[in-house]
């Protein structure tokens, strides 16, 4: 072995871990990305679950009476309109 292969070798070595490392940070990211949108998704599905059913829940949204749009439950007026609901 001369010097010229050795330091071949020791560059596709570590450009082997490189590539490796790097795979592997990907796929942990995307495992974390996913997860947290099934959580986030979970969260949505649940409050939309306790709304339906009545529940009191700080959490729970309703529709606006006026535009229709999306608000915390216990809000008097609407965030995107200022309607005030019934
Ligand atoms: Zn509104």
């Amino acid at each position: 072995m001369n010097m010229h292969e050795s330091v071949g070798t020791a560059v596709g070595t570590l450009f082997g871990a490189i590539s490796f490392v790097v795979g592997l940070a990907v796929m942990v990211f995307w495992m974390v990305v996913a997860w947290r949108a099934m959580r986030a998704h979970e969260r949505i599905a649940d409050a939309w679950e306790r709304s339906a059913k009545g529940e009191t829940d700080p959490n729970a949204v309703k529709p606006c009476a006026a535009c229709g749009k999306m608000m915390p439950k216990n809000y008097t007026k609407c965030l995107h309109c200022g309607h005030t609901q019934p």
